[in-house]
């Protein structure tokens, strides 16, 4: 077991696996920068499955026991039932999920689940076609989603639904997704507005809070708190009184967790990051490309870990958001 400057251990991995979308959400990776002539990664720089593999197996080695593929949209990741039949198969790592928008879930649920992937979060942040196609900005619209949630569900995975909730922008779905996905017995979590990266605008007065979005469905419906599931768990959670079904807010900016905070990030091209809001990350490619052993990689992951003492979020002001050495979330992985 490794720990930070701060006592944090390292307990969980997320890994970007391509830095594309094919959506242009416009908190997220607006079509005025992430436009026709951006310049995504080669496939040269993206790390390869074995890239990929050794180093999930240098950090399980380390304590890591959950993994969370990401992106860009990871489900366009050729053959990533591949790479996670392969992650499957290392010992000690107990859980791999996936963060996706879900619209390429339907046809791929089946081969995921066979492959050894447990657990998807849906991003869905409407169920209002014109507001979901205003947050997407790409022409999808929400009822293939669902058809692709049911499928998923059919297929034996385990779904959360990520709804990211800015003011002015999807507000007004809270309540009609909150009963949506009650009716279904899907856990939603709603996640506050973040200043990730530098291209979304971001401001506080977007943000709504978990105050606020309490509120809202306090209105509606009776919500009881329920105990975290173990240490570190992002997601503040409660059960609707009349049902077992969940609803959780991740508040990273009204009430921030950096304390507990475990998660390592890598990112497509094997950028390791110890924070969401990091500028610099360590190219873990070169590493591997240079022919470092594994216990090499270890000593330099080992060395990073204990040097980490980030933690953005308590100290986000106006000013720190401002800041433009941010990364982005679509090259870090969400
Ligand atoms: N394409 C996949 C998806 O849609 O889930 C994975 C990548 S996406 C960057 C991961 C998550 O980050 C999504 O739930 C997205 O809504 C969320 N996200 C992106 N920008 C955000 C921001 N500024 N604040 C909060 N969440 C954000």
């Amino acid at each position: 077991m490794i720990t930070d400057k701060f006592g944090r251990r390292l307990q969980d991995l997320r890994i970007s696996v391509i830095d594309r979308c094919n959506f242009r959400c416009r908190y997220c990776m607006p079509r005025e920068v992430f436009g026709s002539d951006y310049a995504f990664m080669s496939k040269d720089e993206l790390l390869q499955f074995d890239e990929i593999e050794r180093i999930t197996k240098i950090f399980v080695a380390l304590g890591v026991k959950k993994l969370r593929l990401t992106g860009g949209e990871p489900l366009l990741r050729k053959d990533l039932p591949d790479l996670i039949s392969r992650l499957a198969r290392i010992p000690g790592l107990e859980d791999i999920a996936l963060t996706t928008n879900a619209s390429l879930l339907g046809k791929m649920a089946t081969d995921l689940k066979e492959a050894g992937l447990q657990r998807v979060n849906v991003s869905l942040d409407a169920l209002d076609d014109q507001t979901f196609m205003s947050v997407n900005d790409s022409g999808f619209s929400v009822h293939p989603i669902i058809e692709n949630i049911y499928q998923a569900t059919e297929a034996g995975l385990d779904i959360k639904i990520n709804m990211v909730v800015k003011k002015g922008l999807n507000d007004h779905q809270i309540l009609p997704m909150a009963r949506f996905f009650k009716e279904l017995g899907i856990t939603l979590r709603f996640i506050e507005f973040m200043d990730v990266g530098q291209t979304n605008g971001w401001n506080f007065e977007h943000v709504m809070t978990k105050k606020d979005m309490y509120q809202q469905l306090s209105k509606q419906y009776e919500l009881i708190p329920v105990e975290p599931a173990y240490f570190g768990e992002v997601a503040q959670r409660y059960r609707y009184r009349d049902s077992s079904t969940e609803v959780g807010f991740i508040t990273s900016v009204s009430e921030t967790f950096c304390s507990s905070c475990t998660r390592a990030r890598v990112a497509a091209d094997g950028h390791f990051f110890t924070c969401l809001f990091a500028g610099e990350g360590m190219n873990l490619k070169d590493f591997l490309r240079s022919g470092f052993t594994d216990d090499e990689l270890r000593d330099v992951i080992i060395d990073r870990w204990q040097k980490r003492d980030d933690r953005y979020s308590e100290l986000r002001t106006e000013e720190t958001a401002k800041r433009s050495s941010k990364i982005e979330m679509s090259y870090i992985g969400g």
